[in-house]
């Protein structure tokens, strides 16, 4: 953690604070100091909170203390700038002149505030809401005369007392407990006076003074200190509470999955209270403008009468659906409905908001684009440009590339959950099918999957704790909560399983049980869950895949009638008409090939040779290749291989009709092929008719130190010519086959792992030799190519010079970036994690292209490369191909195409597309500046012209 902290800290040295500097940006009565373009400073909550009162929404006044402040904290052993407390004064001072009272006031109405975090992006893990700040004895007292309501006002402050002791001083739970301490208080108080669990809003004002007392005891007796009483000590208590979340370890491990540098820092938001609990006429809700799980255009969310917002996300009762406030709150309904529409106007995206209705007035305390499913986001998209609301292009960035392959995740097998036991329904919260062993706690859930246990994380409600459970489980289910609980927002955006309130299921912590319909299950069984319909089952389930996958890869005609599958084809198709760069896959047979075809897929950008052989017996005459000592007897091995290559490419190519193939020759790391116990060295002994003990001998001569630096790639072929004049004829016979039944063929021969240009050019004869050799004893011709893999450093460094004969090149990032950080493909899982936890990594580069390193090798390449042959074309092949980041890092670099697995075709598709239309975006205005040019020196016309031509170029060119 040290890192991370420190990272923040060298942050601020690059930007000390300014003297003068604005800390405290105010909003209210319809007026604002920020705007909701100034997330960078003033955090996503309250961006927006000052676009809302701008376009006249009503929203209780408040300011937020920017993330400048968060910086300079922890830069200066947290400590504040000086100027901040006046400013801060001024903010409140602002508040009590709109509301009308004074914040701190013992006789008339106090001022309560609430306070929260805001970084850029909501981020689970930090500090959320301290509600009703500045009650103290006094004004709980004030309170309750002036509004003439005990028990609201001691509601209040109880409910005070509890977060600002949970999330300020620090009362939790500790090791061994289960529940939150002023949970316990509550649950021991009520069934010792009520002999019953009731309702909290069912408290006397009588009961919630003495829990008051309790607490600040509980308080004492944890901290050894008095809960603080001075309003402005209890502001800035909160406001550091704040800012420390912003390193406490939940928001790090959110950090580092969603790679959210930590030297954003966080803002502070302060607003003034409205009250949601003073009575049947009040209530708090959170909703969507739209379905975040599904997409359905309606208005969605959950709503409580008489509570705080807090009550409504915290799972702890579960809420009313909103619509059901439409008979109970009729006006403030409908001015909601009217918000909604605005501010799905003004936001041109699907909002998430919380608002409060006081005494039958609304009022909105955020809002926010709303996290969604990757099937929401595929069904709003398509539905706002019906709308006019964006255009086709903004609904291509609207979904993201990463979460895309969730459209393509497993359903249940229809007829096994036809069969299956249902045993209770909740809420639908998060879409898809999982099934996984039980289990009650993050912590064994995370270990458990670390065993390779496919997990379903089980609780009441989940918390920012539940994190590390959640991230390794496949799907969560909660008993209690509502579908804008913490399990569920953090479960869509995970693109978990996840089904909230299934209250039928009762879950015993200490016996590590699951009740449900009679059914007692422990931590280890299997439990199934659908996240669409919110059912859940006994047992292991079977899964099967998509509409998509069914409508696409099998053609299945229910799939092709389903809204979801038309949709997916549209995207596709609006990324075919964005894009630049292509995508290819890697594909090793015929039918990998149909299946990424049929996902857009534009030609085969790696077919491995060796994966060929995997099939049947065919290793046996790989491995006797292998293992030959002599000419004579690798050629009778070749002679094997050769019908099978044959057989195989010919299928490629047919399967192909007339889109490229780059087909590598043999590259095999030579102990993934050799067998290496007794077993398999006799079992192969008898079958090609080798002594094993020459076959053990040969294994021993053949061990290397390390197989991945050893005698691959080209190497063999230089060793062994006659390797390489095998697979020429195999590869160069079946395109002659194929050309004569008139499907076009384009066949890309392709030498691994060139460092050298003496290497290429050695492999290359070879293969002309034979390519001119086949087309004449076939009598037909067909073009083809001879190219490289860049994939070791040296390579990629004399690029220029391979290039001479190479004709195109394919980078091999997965050898290009072991070779490159000299850290091994296969055996970083010692310290990956470490790695990313101490931020030398901030994501796995096996994964995702190291943009800085493995990139300038790439980038040397490329122009090395084009410097001597200026239509080289350009790929990669590495599985960096399939990963968005690396996808849009390749549209930078200039790349010709992308290629990746079948399945990932559709995530490389959208990546790509999504980087030319960002580029666009970013391309447009040095057109726009060269017009601007042109127009304001008419005498110089000619000229600025000129420069207009050439950056119209230069855009057109990046496109
Ligand atoms: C590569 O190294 O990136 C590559 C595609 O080749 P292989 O993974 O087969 O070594
Ligand atoms: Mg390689």
């Amino acid at each position: 953690m040290a890192t991370v902290k420190k990272s923040a800290k060298k942050a601020a040295k690059k930007a000390p604070a300014a003297k003068g500097t604005k800390y405290v940006y105010t909003w209210g009565n319809g007026k604002a100091d920020g705007n909701g373009s100034m997330k960078a400073l003033l955090g996503g909550k309250g961006a927006n909170l000052a676009e809302m009162t701008r376009i006249g929404l009503p929203v209780p006044p408040g300011f937020t203390i920017t993330t400048e402040v968060c910086t300079y904290f922890y830069a200066n052993k947290k400590t504040y700038p000086s100027s901040l407390q006046a400013q801060m004064e001024a903010g409140v001072k602002n508040m009590e002149k709109i509301m009308g009272c004074k914040f701190g006031d013992a006789k008339g109405l106090p001022l309560l505030v609430a306070v929260r975090s805001g970084a850029r992006d909501s981020m689970p893990g930090m500090m959320d809401t301290i509600l009703n700040l500045g009650l103290n004895d006094e004004t709980v007292k004030s309170l309750a005369a002036v509004t003439k309501n005990e028990r609201f006002a001691w509601d209040c402050y109880r409910r005070f007392v509890q977060m600002y002791g949970d999330v300020v001083l620090g009362v939790q739970k500790t090791e061994g407990e289960d529940h939150e301490p002023f949970e316990v208080v509550i649950e021991e108080f009520k069934h010792e006076k009520y002999h019953k669990d009731i309702i909290d809003s069912d408290l006397t004002a009588d009961d919630q003074k003495e829990l008051v007392k309790r607490f600040k005891a509980l308080v004492k007796d944890r901290t050894g200190k008095g809960f603080p009483s001075d309003p402005w000590e209890q502001l800035r208590g909160a406001a550091g509470a704040v800012f420390s979340s912003w390193m406490n370890d939940r928001a790090i491990v959110y950090r580092r999955k969603y790679n959210i540098p930590a030297e954003w820092g966080t803002a502070v938001n302060v607003q003034a209270m409205v009250y949601g609990n003073t009575g049947d006429t009040s209530g708090s809700g959170v909703a969507f403008t739209r379905n975040p799980a599904n997409g359905v255009n309606e208005f969605y969310g959950e709503f409580l009468v008489n509570a705080q917002g807090e009550d409504v996300v915290a799972g702890v009762r579960t809420p009313d659906p909103v619509a059901l406030m439409k008979k109970a709150m009729p006006k403030p309904f409908a001015e909601l409905m009217k918000v909604r529409q605005i501010l799905e106007k003004h936001f041109k995206d699907v909002q998430d908001v919380e608002f409060t209705v006081q005494e039958g007035k609304l009022f909105m305390l955020q809002t926010r684009n709303g996290k969604r499913t990757a099937a929401a986001a595929l069904k709003f998209s398509m539905d706002m440009v019906k709308e006019g609301l964006i255009d086709w292009k903004t609904a291509v960035l609207r979904n993201p590339a990463d979460q895309l392959d969730q459209l393509l995740a497993p359903i249940f097998d229809v007829t096994e959950a036809k069969n299956a036991k249902e045993l209770a329904k909740g809420l639908p919260a998060g879409p898809g099918a999982a099934s996984g062993k039980i289990y009650l706690n993050a912590d064994r859930a995370a270990a458990a999957a670390e065993r390779g246990e496919r997990v379903l994380l089980v609780r009441n409600e989940t918390s920012p704790e539940d994190l590390r459970g959640m991230i390794a489980a496949e799907g969560i289910l909660t008993a209690k909560g509502g579908v804008s609980s913490h399990a569920a927002l953090v479960a869509r955006q995970m693109g978990k399983v996840c089904i909230c309130g299934a209250s039928a299921i009762d879950i015993d912590y200490d016996k590590k049980t699951v009740k449900v319909a009679g059914e007692t299950f422990k931590e280890g069984d299997y439990l199934s869950i659908d996240g669409t319909s919110g059912t859940v089952y006994g047992g292991e389930l079977k899964t099967a895949p998509s509409e998509i996958i069914t409508g696409i890869v099998d053609g299945d005609k229910a799939s092709k009638k389903t809204e979801k599958f038309k949709s997916f084809l549209k995207l596709m198709e609006w990324c075919e008409q964005a894009t630049r760069m292509a995508v290819r896959t890697n594909a090793d047979t015929p039918e990998q090939t149909r299946i990424a075809l049929a996902f857009g897929a534009t030609g085969i950008g790696l077919t491995r040779t060796e994966h060929m052989f995997f099939e049947g017996d065919r290793i046996d005459a790989m491995r006797e290749m292998i293992l030959a000592t002599s000419l004579p007897a690798r050629k009778k091995a070749l002679a094997k291989l050769l019908p099978y290559q044959r057989e195989d490419f010919t299928g490629i190519f047919k399967a192909l009709k007339g889109l490229p193939a780059t087909i590598r020759l043999l590259d095999p790391p030579l102990h993934e092929f050799l067998p290496h116990s007794k077993e398999q060295q006799l079992d192969l002994s008898k079958k090609i008719g080798v002594p094993v003990e020459t076959i053990i001998q040969r294994v021993h001569d053949l061990h290397e130190f390390n197989p991945m630096l050893g005698h691959r790639g080209c190497r063999l072929g230089i060793a062994y010519p006659e390797i390489t004049e095998m697979q020429a004829r195999a590869i160069f016979e079946a395109a002659a086959d194929v050309a004569k039944k008139k499907i076009a063929v384009k066949p890309e021969v392709m030498i691994p792992l060139v460092g050298f240009s003496k290497e290429f050019d050695l492999q290359a004869e070879i293969v002309h030799a034979v390519a001119k050799e086949v087309m004449a004893e076939k009598k037909v011709t067909f073009e083809y190519q001879v190219g490289t893999m860049i994939e070791v450093p040296r390579g990629a460094l004399t690029a220029d010079e391979i290039a001479k004969g190479a004709e195109f090149f394919s980078f091999g990032t997965n050898d290009l970036t072991q070779t490159a950080l000299g850290i091994s493909r296969d055996d970083m899982g010692a310290f990956l994690m470490p790695y990313i936890e101490s931020e030398v990594f901030s994501k796995n580069p096996f994964a995702t292209l190291d943009a800085t390193g493995v990139g300038q090798l790439m980038e040397t390449a490329v122009t090395k490369g084009r410097s001597t042959r200026p239509n080289i074309k350009l790929g990669i092949c590495g599985e960096h191909g399939g990963d968005p980041d690396s996808v849009k890092f390749c549209h930078k670099l200039g790349l010709n195409y992308v290629s990746c697995s079948p399945y990932r075709v559709p995530v490389a598709r959208l990546a790509a597309a999504q980087a030319a239309i960002e580029e666009g975006k970013g391309a447009a205005p040095a057109k726009k500046a060269a017009k601007k040019a042109a127009k304001k020196a008419p005498a110089k016309k000619a000229a600025a012209k000129k420069v207009a031509k050439k950056a119209a170029k230069k855009a057109a060119k990046k496109k």
